[in-house]
């Protein structure tokens, strides 16, 4: 647990959310500002502030909750579609230091908006890549 931080404070039941599913490892809830209908989060009860520092146990716990998430925002909501979201550092657009996961019902012609333009993959610098990343694996 981490002092100042509102995802230790639902963990710890000190803030109110509104709770969809809970058990040891992990808490979802709806998103206080919410980009679409059904727009919930997945926290592991862990305070983490990126994915690359979470635990094998608190990435499996997270993302499967997130997948049953996704399941029952299908069958309740039925959205034609879903995007899975993880936020890491400013840079990236994280606003709550304490790694979660989105999922985010999306239909079509809604206002939300994820996106880039795509480059292409240059070959001498997809071989760098390569090399230099796949050291770390
Ligand atoms: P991030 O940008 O860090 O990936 O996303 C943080 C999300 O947490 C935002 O979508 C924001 O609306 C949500 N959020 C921030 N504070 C609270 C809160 O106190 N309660 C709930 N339910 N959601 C929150
Ligand atoms: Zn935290």
């Amino acid at each position: 647990m981490s002092e100042d931080c509102i995802f230790c404070g639902i963990v710890a039941g000190e803030v109110p959310s509104y709770t969809l599913y809970e058990d040891d490892e992990v808490v979802s809830f709806l998103d206080v500002n919410p980009a679409s209908d059904g727009h919930a989060l997945v926290v592991p009860k862990g305070h983490d502030e990126r994915l690359a520092e979470m635990d094998d146990a608190a990435v499996a716990a997270t993302f499967t909750t997130a997948r049953d998430v996704a399941a029952a925002l299908e069958d309740a909501l039925a959205p034609p579609g879903y995007n899975v979201v993880q936020n890491n550092g400013a840079a990236a657009g994280q606003e709550v230091d304490h790694a979660h996961v989105h999922v985010i019902p999306r239909t079509p012609g809604d206002d939300v908006a994820f996106g880039w333009q795509p480059g292409d993959l240059d070959e001498e610098r997809a071989e760098e890549l390569v090399e230099r990343v796949g050291e770390h694996l």
